[in-house]
């Protein structure tokens, strides 16, 4: 009995985390559990995170959501990668594009070829061996017909959304199969006495709401999980210092970019994430180094076009909380945990929690040990994408105080251990919870300048001319592949253009 699956689900917040767990649920779950969800208008969302990576359209599949439908009704453009421009030093820049990176031919990992080859001076820049790269930084998009030449490979994709658009395209799709939304600010939250579980939310209006199971979406304060729980946060700004955001939509300009761009600046960073209406744009920064007003002056001389809205600034703490489960109450989206959007990873957890849940069952009170395997994984999961973002901080050239401060910062155990085997020969080795491949690790290790000392004996064996003709017509193909692909503003022209506005 105490183990029986939730019949009646209250989820506490109605941002991109709240409506993406309202859709999933009554998708999989069905008509067998009654599913509430509560906002508040008064509130609102954090109103960012509007960057994705590619594991987004398997969600929006999942939930039999067309594509093309999606793009539309999000003013949504294609990325191919993110750009880090000036993250090594001033005027250096390299991708993370998705998908792989050069070839390989049966004899081990390319990045063994091209280390060997960067060391005698043959080697182009590692993105000249990405389509993703190359295509991002030529603005093309592939059109979706057959490769011209099956030796190219595919171009793995996200996209950059407006997150109140999607956010209501959910909901939509979350009403029409039967979720009750409720508006209202909740003001009181009961626990059982016996249990300690959470019974209940009372609204501003003396409206009460029950439920079995809670999902805590309530942002970056956790409403249930910390007001409520108190169940503790792990708080990792000794690793990563930036605390602040400030954020403002300006008009876009041509071209229209198929990736994310991240520029390093003094103090911290500026993201620039291009849609078919407007362009996002924020500043992410360490206000012990910074003012909130120098900041935002930052942000504003470096727009594209004219800002939309006012500047809004956002503090926030990097880090998780020590159980994403505690009693009754999981947490999902901010009120689980926050790290800066340089990766564009958290509404990529925002999935993995609902498939965790669906993968553990939404049950009450399930064992111990369900519980502490939940919270085990998703620990595991934050862990290793914080080390990824460390890993860019940590490896720079700049000379600005924030920058040098970046370079002694204590690194992760785990953090250490990569870069020094990467670092020896060229070593990598993907983690179970690691959401980065190795091809993620290569670029942006190569690309913060930590290149491997030696190869392996097969790519060390290559004389010096074939291995440097080799990859030369390699790029050669890749680069005439991508010149055939049509631009990507004329791509989403022809194929999923958002309606004109009213
Ligand atoms: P919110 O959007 O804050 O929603 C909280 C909800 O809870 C709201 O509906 C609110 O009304 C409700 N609520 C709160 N209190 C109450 C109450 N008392 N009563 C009733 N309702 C209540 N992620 C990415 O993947 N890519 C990015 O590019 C990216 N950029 C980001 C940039 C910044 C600066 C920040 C801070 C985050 C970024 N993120 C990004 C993260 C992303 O914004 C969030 O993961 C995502 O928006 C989910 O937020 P949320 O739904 O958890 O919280």
């Amino acid at each position: 009995m105490d183990s029986q699956v939730a019949r009646s689900i209250t989820i506490v917040g109605g941002g991109t985390a709240g409506w993406m767990c309202a859709a999933a649920l009554v998708h999989f779950l069905g008509e067998n559990t009654r599913i509430t969800l509560v906002e508040s208008d008064a509130i609102g969302t954090i109103g960012v995170g509007e960057a994705s990576i590619p594991q987004i359209r398997m969600f929006n599949q999942a939930l039999g959501i067309d594509e093309t439908d999606f793009i539309r009704a999000t003013g949504a453009t294609f990325k191919l990668g993110i750009e880090f421009a000036g993250w090594l030093r001033a005027g250096h820049s390299y991708l993370h594009a998705f998908g792989d990176v050069g070839r390989d031919i049966g004899l081990g990992a390319f990045r063994h070829f091209w280390s060997r080859a960067h060391r005698l001076g043959l080697a182009r820049p590692l993105g000249d061996y990405s389509v993703n790269d190359l295509a991002a930084r030529a603005g093309k998009m592939h059109d979706g017909a057959p490769l011209t030449n099956r030796n190219v490979p595919q171009m793995p994709h996200a996209f950059h959304f407006d997150a109140g658009r999607y956010a209501a395209y959910l909901r939509r799709y979350a009403e029409s199969r039967g979720v009750i939304r409720q508006e209202g600010t909740i003001v009181a939250v009961e626990r059982d006495g016996g249990s300690g579980d959470i019974s209940g939310v009372t609204l501003a209006d003396q409206r009460r709401i029950d439920g079995d199971l809670f999902i805590d979406c309530s942002g970056l304060k956790g409403l249930l999980i910390e007001e409520c729980l108190g169940t503790g946060f792990d708080d990792w700004s000794h690793l990563l210092p930036a605390n602040s955001a400030v954020a403002v939509p300006c008009a876009s300009a041509a071209p229209l970019t198929p990736y994310t761009r991240a520029t390093a600046h003094a103090v911290g960073w500026q993201w620039r994430i291009p849609l078919q209406h407007r362009t996002g744009n924020g500043r992410v920064y360490c206000n012990a180094f910074i003012s909130d007003d120098e900041a935002t002056a930052g942000l504003l001389a470096h727009l594209d076009g004219a800002p939309l809205a006012d500047p809004r600034v956002i503090r926030f703490t990097t880090g998780r909380r020590r159980q994403a489960w505690s009693h009754n109450v999981i947490a999902v989206g901010l009120a689980s945990g926050f790290l800066e959007p340089l990766e564009s990873t958290s509404i990529h957890l925002i999935q993995t929690m609902i498939a965790r849940i669906m993968t553990f069952g939404p049950m009450l009170r399930p064992a111990p040990a369900v519980r502490a395997a939940f919270n085990r994984q998703f620990a595991d999961e934050m862990e290793r994408i914080r080390d990824f973002i460390v890993l860019h901080y940590r490896a720079n050239e700049r000379e600005e105080p924030f920058w040098q401060a970046c370079r002694s910062l204590p690194l992760p155990d785990s953090l250490v251990e990569k870069i020094d085997l990467f670092r020896s020969a060229g070593h990598l080795f993907r983690d179970q919870a690691d959401l980065f491949s190795e091809v993620g690790w290569m670029q942006v290790l190569i690309g913060q300048g930590i290149v491997p000392a030696t190869s392996h004996a097969l790519a060390e064996a290559v004389p010096a001319e074939d291995l440097g003709n080799w990859l030369e017509t390699l790029h050669t193909l890749y680069s005439r592949e991508v010149a055939a692909y049509p631009a990507h503003a004329d791509f989403i022209a022809r194929h999923c253009a958002a309606p004109a506005p009213q």
